[in-house]
């Protein structure tokens, strides 16, 4: 497990107690996790049926930063991200493009894994296929049948959870069941006792995938693949598990009402939901047609910048995208590191200047109250993050803290002092920006990148895949020429082809 000791060393007090909003009691707590120092999270991961988009990218990154400071803090974390590969939405992508509804699952699995890897987001340390789950979702399900949790609505039927005999349920959306019944618009379903009923295993229609289970051919609903991943991985009762918003409610209402139905035990100490993405106050979502996919901005904006963009809000607010807020964020960044670059130039400079600054060294240029603000950046960082990962706290200081050495570069000096106090700034800069993720490349060649990429990228999304269909037609007919001068106009331009057995997927270089 990886650990990250950096602050530990840097902190006046080491007792921090971090403070996490929990959707279940609706205010902030302080974190203790159930084992001392070990803490697992389990994130709600993509359906895998189409190109994923921002909102997406949202939730990947939100969640890499929250175990970034956990690791940073001393935790040893074990961060889960579940693929749902099974699900109607798969099943009707296969039938309209003629293709294997696993082969789909593996297509957008691939595509994800491109995203994420472009957007510079880890791979989770366990990264579970839900149809890879299905004996531990039967497990539970046959034991909610024997406690009287679930029954069968027919023979050969779906298999559904009695929402009426479970005590808490709504507890986690604060809703009373008769809100839900009020709030939802229930299908009325012959086979079910209560319309609030929720399908835990679904009997198969001819040409459907199927696995065999004690309740006849079948596939799991999607609520109880994540009760399975998460309590396989990480235990009956989870530290930390969340997703968007749009998950508490019925998905992460029922995965708590059937896992703690079963177990008898908490499910979730403590529930995190971000906000969801919106374009002109709308939610980003594929159903409502309104999205820009991860691939579709990375062609227009450095993966740093799309980034900076997400963490630069409270993952719990809501977050408007548009390309002005996106160059904004360009903006900013490229203030970082134009900052930074000149610190590297002292640094170069003065490889080896070391020693105390004399107390009075700044008087004039920053008061002794900025002084010690600058000097305190680490901990007032760690403590933004301590305050439910408020990222766009942590970020203000940040630029604070450029916004002073701006000032003290004005008045530049080759004393010994003052060299080593900015070097000190650098480094922690730099330190503290790994835990976002940020300010991790070289200063030049990064200003140097973003200004071109702003220039330079000056092609649709639309016209990649035209030249990647045109490019496919031209390896059909065996025209490699053609091929190879397409693949190279893309990449002038930009964009890397990558030939998988799915498929030509493209990314931005970077
Ligand atoms: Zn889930």
């Amino acid at each position: 497990m990886e650990y990250d000791f950096t602050y530990l060393t840097n902190i006046v007090n080491p007792f921090f107690a971090m403070q996490i909003y929990n959707t279940l009691t609706r205010r902030k707590e302080t974190f203790e996790p159930l084992h001392p120092w070990k803490v697992g999270l389990y994130a709600c991961g993509v359906t895998v049926y189409d190109d994923c988009h921002l909102g997406h990218a949202r939730s990947c990154v939100a969640f890499e930063v929250m175990v970034r400071h956990l690791r940073r803090r001393g935790y040893e974390v074990t961060w889960v991200r579940n693929y749902t590969d099974i699900d109607d939405k798969i099943i009707r992508r296969a039938q309209e493009t003629g293709a294997a509804w696993d082969a789909v699952a593996q297509r957008y699995i691939a595509s994800f894994k491109e995203d994420m890897a472009a957007l510079g987001v880890p791979p989770a340390q366990i990264e579970p296929l839900a149809t890879e789950h299905i004996p531990e979702m039967l497990e539970i399900i046959r034991v909610l049948v024997e406690k009287g949790f679930a029954y069968q609505g027919a023979p050969g039927g779906d298999v559904y959870f009695r929402v009426g005999k479970f005590p808490g349920y709504g507890k986690l959306s604060g809703q009373s069941l008769e809100d839900i019944q009020a709030g939802a618009r229930l299908e009325i379903d012959p086979h079910k006792e209560d319309p609030l009923d929720f399908v835990l295993w679904k009997a198969s229609k001819p040409e459907e995938p199927a696995w065999p289970s004690p309740w006849g051919p079948g596939r799991p609903g999607w609520h109880i693949e994540c009760s399975a991943m998460s309590m396989k991985y990480l235990g009956e009762t989870l530290d930390l598990h969340g997703g968007g918003l749009d998950l508490i409610f019925p998905h992460h209402e029922n995965e708590l009402a059937q896992s703690e139905a079963a177990t008898g035990k908490p499910f979730v100490r403590y529930w995190l939901h971000h906000g969801l993405l919106t374009i002109d106050q709308e939610k980003m979502s594929k159903s409502l047609g309104n999205f820009f996919t991860i691939k579709e901005v990375l062609a227009k904006f450095h993966p740093e910048v799309v980034r900076f963009f997400l963490i630069n809000s409270h993952y719990r607010s809501p977050l408007d995208f548009s390309d002005a807020a996106l160059r904004e964020a360009e903006a900013a960044l490229l203030r970082l590191y134009t900052t930074l670059g000149k610190l590297e130039d002292l640094k170069k400079q003065f490889p080896d200047i070391s020693g105390p600054v004399p107390a009075d060294f700044f008087s004039g240029v920053l008061t002794a109250d900025e002084i010690a603000r600058l000097r305190a950046l680490p901990e007032r960082f760690a403590a933004a993050m301590d305050d439910d990962f408020n990222t766009a706290q942590a970020l203000g200081y940040m630029f604070e803290a450029v916004r002073l050495v701006n000032r003290l570069l004005e008045h530049p000096s080759a004393e010994p002092g003052f060299v080593a106090f900015l070097a000190e700034v650098r480094r922690n800069l730099v330190d503290l920006g790994y835990v976002l993720n940020l300010l991790q490349s070289d200063p030049r060649e990064m200003l140097a990148t973003l200004r071109q990429k702003a220039e330079d990228l000056q092609i649709s999304t639309e016209e990649i895949e035209r030249l990647i269909a045109e490019r496919s037609a031209a390896r059909k007919n065996k025209d490699w020429a053609r091929a190879d001068a397409i693949r190279k106009e893309l990449l002038e331009r930009g964009i890397l082809l990558e030939d998988t057995p799915q498929g030509t997927i493209w990314r931005v270089k970077t």
